[in-house]
């Protein structure tokens, strides 16, 4: 049995997917607000998150922003908008699966098994040289010793260490991490800034490489850094 939270402001199908879901044995639970969502992720982590895109107030890829700084927890997106951009999209902001409606219980069922069946098996950890990444506790270490990061430190951390060996621009960190209202040009580099010198303490070598015109990217000495 898994709790498993649904955000989805259409009543008659968050119904239908509660009793679906309760008829298979998983406690779950339904809100129509994306803002009702986040405070109960914080009070009672459920196991699997359904999330409609299309909501009043704070949409479902505002609801993904804002949980990706702070959780792991899987997603499985629900949305008419069914264009590559808005999937592109969804998936970028760290959600997991996607199903455009309308979609057939069978299927909707066979991914939630599937995402269940993923996140059971346990942390998910990135290994980069010496330093290690627990997307799911939301810790990192080098060489054995722990890192104290802030929340937005981890936050780029994290982007970077999805993305081991690929460039992730300055605009897209800026964008998945800071709310609109508090961007600022050079909020990146002095996050990046900061990152370093936590990880690269006691004259440890640079993980985290500027390349040059494409963003920032995570590496070892042994990978290769391109451009
Ligand atoms: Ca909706």
């Amino acid at each position: 049995m898994s709790q498993i939270l649904i955000i989805e402001d259409e009543s008659r199908l968050a119904n239908v997917l509660v009793r679906a879901l309760s008829e298979l044995g998983h406690q779950a639970q339904a809100v129509d607000r994306a803002e009702e969502g986040l405070l109960l992720v914080e009070s009672d982590p459920p196991k699997l998150i359904i999330l409609d895109a299309m909501l009043p107030g704070l949409d479902g890829f505002e609801f993904l922003k804002r949980l990706r700084l702070k959780h792991d927890l899987p997603v499985l997106m629900l949305t008419a908008l069914s264009t590559t951009k808005h999937k592109v999209h969804g998936l970028d902001l760290g959600a997991d699966d996607y199903l455009a409606k309308p979609f057939k219980l069978e299927e909707f069922l066979a991914r939630v098994r599937a995402l269940l069946r993923r996140a059971n098996k346990g942390a998910s950890e990135v290994r980069c040289g010496d330093l290690v990444i627990d997307l799911s506790q939301r810790r990192a270490s080098r060489a054995g010793r722990a890192l104290f990061l802030s929340q937005t430190e981890f936050a780029i951390l994290d982007l970077l260490a999805r993305n081991v060996g690929i460039p992730v621009s300055k605009a897209a960190l800026l964008e998945r991490i800071w709310d609109d209202g508090e961007r600022a040009e050079n909020l990146v580099e002095v996050y990046i800034h900061y990152l370093r010198q936590k990880t690269e303490q006691g004259k440890k070598s640079r993980l985290i490489h500027t390349a040059r015109g494409k963003g920032y990217l995570l590496a070892s000495e042994e990978d290769e850094v391109g451009g």
